[in-house]
């Protein structure tokens, strides 16, 4: 059985004042056929997955590109086509096949192209032809077009968020994928629009039992897969919003019906699935008067994983402002600032402006006189078994304040951001991370307390004041009732 496998995943946030080519794909991940590694990225954990079956003899792997750009802002025209043709062509080359299986992120929204994965999928589809099994797996911060759905045989997504479960997911699309080649299921995928668009960590209830209840249907063995697609609210996209998906072996009818009232049950959790949301002042004061130490404060709309700079200095300014000790912030992403650590040194003190520098929303640049503590060339975290690149990075003190900066966007995953750059957190009160609800899942075990703090910024976070211009159907919150508005 031959098999192709390949990966191209971003998430666009239309609204970010950032913008994404092709550097941004190399300096996240970028790996030509044959040079994947043998740990899993968020949305390439198909690549590993075959190649253990491959290991067995049980297929032939042709391995076609994998790459991923930390979300940010539009993906201009020429690098969209790139990535596009490359996969293409490689695909074109490893024919006949009897399954390809791509890793898609599924938030791309390129120049001159708003869906970039159901655009790949059904040229794909008129590559490989009817006969060929297609499968992919999906973050489940997308946007599910019926194209999509039209030109794959298997979808599966991550069912966590923070997404631990990336592996399993890939594990799950690739073992699908390929009994479907072998004629051993016919799987049938049922959509239902449940047209919302809310915030849904699984960290907390109600999410959390709902995803134990999909896990539960699956291991019931009555459906193959099933999965909710959240949506990203900070996509101008026309599929814009919140889809259940159920995979049944070849019964259609049943999986309708169930993806319906999985539908509805998702839909009356509109508005409550969210943590509680602070003011910096207010997370900040609790933290204080805690005693459980480190409170861990994610400031959860400057999150790079969300398309955004994460160079905003508010929580810093708060904390500044407070006079509060024993805090450290990872991290603020400036090239530039970092850059000029490097130049001073190890042990340095000198008169540094640092963050702020993106965007008007996100707080003044900080002028102040920082010691040097720590420099580290390509820095990483972890998010479980991926390595993710932090590029060059500074730690510098001002007074008792630990800040991280770094040259390579990225949301924190992982303590260990921190403690790859010799910051002990096991002696600070307070760590400010910029993250919606990734770190959760590695900062929950080390956490005295975790806070929420949401500051408006370049971030589209409130659906009834985004000027969306695709949408065509109506969503919850924008709507009160948008099941009842189809109706009517
Ligand atoms: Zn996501």
């Amino acid at each position: 059985m031959r098999v192709f496998c390949a990966s191209i995943a971003t998430e666009t946030n239309t609204f970010s004042p950032l913008r994404t080519d092709f550097s941004d794909f190399e300096q996240s991940f970028y790996a030509p056929p044959g040079h994947h590694p043998a740990t899993p990225t968020l949305c390439s954990a198909v690549f590993p997955a075959l190649r253990k079956r491959a290991a067995e003899g049980s297929i032939e792997l042709i391995e076609g590109t994998a790459t991923w750009a930390e979300p940010g802002g539009l993906v201009n025209a020429p690098t969209w086509l790139r990535l596009r043709n490359e996969v293409l062509d490689q695909l074109k080359a490893a024919l006949p096949l009897d399954a390809a299986i791509f890793g898609l992120h599924g938030a791309m929204i390129a120049d001159g192209c708003v869906d970039c994965e159901g655009d790949l999928l059904e040229a794909v589809r008129q590559i490989v032809g009817p006969d060929c099994r297609v499968g992919t797996s999906f973050d489940p911060h997308s946007h599910l077009s019926e194209k999509r759905v039209r030109n794959a045989d298997v979808i599966t997504v991550f069912k966590e968020f923070p997404h631990t479960d990336f592996v399993e997911a890939g594990e799950a699309c690739v073992d699908l994928t390929l009994k479907s080649a072998r004629g051993e299921i016919t799987p049938a995928t049922s959509v239902f629009d449940v047209r919302m668009i809310d915030v849904l960590p699984t960290s907390i209830q109600p999410m959390r039992g709902f995803i134990d209840k999909l896990k539960q249907l699956e291991q019931s063995g009555n459906i193959l897969s099933a999965s909710v697609i959240h949506g990203f609210m900070a996509g101008d996209s026309p599929d814009l919003g919140a889809r259940i998906i159920v995979v049944t072996n070849n019964e259609k009818a049943k999986g309708d019906r169930l993806a319906r009232d999985l539908g509805m049950e998702l839909f009356s959790f509109r508005g409550r699935a969210a943590p509680e949301f602070l003011t910096p002042h207010e997370a900040l004061g609790r933290a204080d008067a805690s005693s459980r130490f480190p409170v861990v404060i994610a400031d959860v709309w400057d999150n790079p994983g969300g398309g955004v700079a994460g160079d905003s200095t508010i929580m810093l300014q708060h904390v500044m402002e407070m006079g509060l000790q024993g805090v450290a912030v990872g991290t603020i992403w400036d090239p530039m600032a970092v850059r000029l650590c490097f130049a001073a040194g190890e042990g340095a003190e000198f008169d540094l402006r640092f963050g702020g520098k993106t965007s008007a929303h996100a707080g003044q640049p900080i002028d102040a006189t920082v010691k040097v503590i720590r420099l580290v060339e390509n820095a990483v975290q972890s998010f479980g078994t991926s390595v993710v690149p932090l590029g060059n990075s500074a730690v510098i003190r001002i007074g008792d304040l630990d800040i991280v900066l770094n040259t390579n966007r990225s949301q924190a995953f992982s303590p260990d951001l921190f403690t790859n750059l010799g910051v002990d957190i096991s002696r600070k009160r307070i760590l400010i991370v910029k993250s919606t609800n990734h770190f959760h899942g590695a900062f929950a075990p080390i956490a005295g307390e975790i806070l929420y703090a949401a500051i408006d910024g370049p971030y589209p976070n409130d659906p009834r004041r985004t000027a969306y211009t695709r949408l065509k159907r109506a969503l919850w919150p924008m709507v009160e009732d948008p099941h009842q508005e189809e109706l009517a």
